[in-house]
């Protein structure tokens, strides 16, 4: 049988992203994540492929519409927090706050829905924000996709797994038998002693579709690999904000053919929801 491929879309809009929230934000921003997650939407359907859509709740409040339609869509809802505010500025009693009033916002759209996984923003799970496993866990989560893989200028755990693993809360890099919650790390490349990051955000864009393709097939075919985009990435319209030029590049580079890239993946790998490549049962 070929092998699922895990694809998430984290839904947040053009003004949430961390290098622009650190470069002053947006005041009173114009969303566009209605027409961005549309197109991705379309394309979904189009290729009979379903996803998991880490849901930022302040998205959901202000647009609840959206959120039925991904549900009616057949695709999974996670959470991506409330405010896309990094872990970093929580402790574990500020966390649970805000995983309760995501639950609170989603439940209010669509009742017992089930929410079983997180993204933290900006990957932000790291050694010094660990305790959010068990919070998560605490809160009835059963999986995260936080934990990157490798370390660059703003997140990542160096030395922690590439696969899919039970992370022990006191050491990311060591799996736990009896850990509570399943990692279901982005998919980063091995070769020889480096790390190569292929599963998505500005990497996606980066680089050359052909060569991405082949990375995620090199990926593939030691494990499942974990996919990641934004609508916004993927939406030629996006706003750009005035940016310094290392954020700019990493922002915004490569925004015009991603959606292509994403419809390329789409016809060569068999893309799913996180749950249906994890094999967690649904209710
Ligand atoms: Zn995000």
């Amino acid at each position: 049988m070929r092998r699922l491929t895990a694809l998430s879309i984290d839904l947040e809009d053009w003004y949430h992203p961390e290098l622009v929230v650190r470069a002053g934000g947006v005041a009173e921003p114009t969303p566009r994540i209605e027409q961005s997650t549309g197109n991705i939407l379309s394309l979904l359907r189009r290729k009979s492929r379903t996803a998991t859509f880490f849901v930022l709740g302040e998205v959901a409040e202000r647009h609840p519409e959206l959120v039925k339609r991904i549900l009616a869509d057949g695709h999974e809802i996670a959470s991506h927090g409330m405010s896309h505010k990094p872990l970093w500025r929580h402790d574990a009693q500020s966390f649970a706050k805000e995983l309760g009033r995501f639950e609170n916002v989603i439940h209010s759209i669509v009742k017992n829905v089930p929410i079983r996984g997180f993204r933290a923003p900006t990957f932000s799970l790291d050694f010094s924000t660990a305790w959010a496993l068990d919070v998560l866990a605490d809160n009835g989560y059963v999986y995260d996709s936080s934990v990157f893989p490798m370390k660059n200028r703003l997140y990542g755990v160096r030395g922690a797994p590439l696969g899919i693993y039970r992370p022990l809360t006191a050491d990311l890099r060591r799996h736990d038998e009896a850990g509570r919650l399943i990692e279901f790390p982005p998919a980063v490349l091995q070769v020889g002693p480096a790390r190569i990051p292929v599963a998505g955000g500005s990497y996606f864009r980066l680089l050359p579709t052909r060569l991405w393709l082949r990375l995620l097939r090199a990926v593939e075919s030691k494990r499942p690999a974990m996919i990641y985009v934004h609508p916004w990435e993927c939406d030629p319209l996006t706003p750009r904000v005035p940016l310094a030029a290392f954020p700019r590049f990493v922002t915004y580079y490569g925004i015009r053919k991603a959606f292509t890239k994403l419809e390329m993946l789409l016809d060569r790998f068999h893309c799913a929801r996180i749950d249906e490549v994890l094999g967690i049962e649904r209710d």
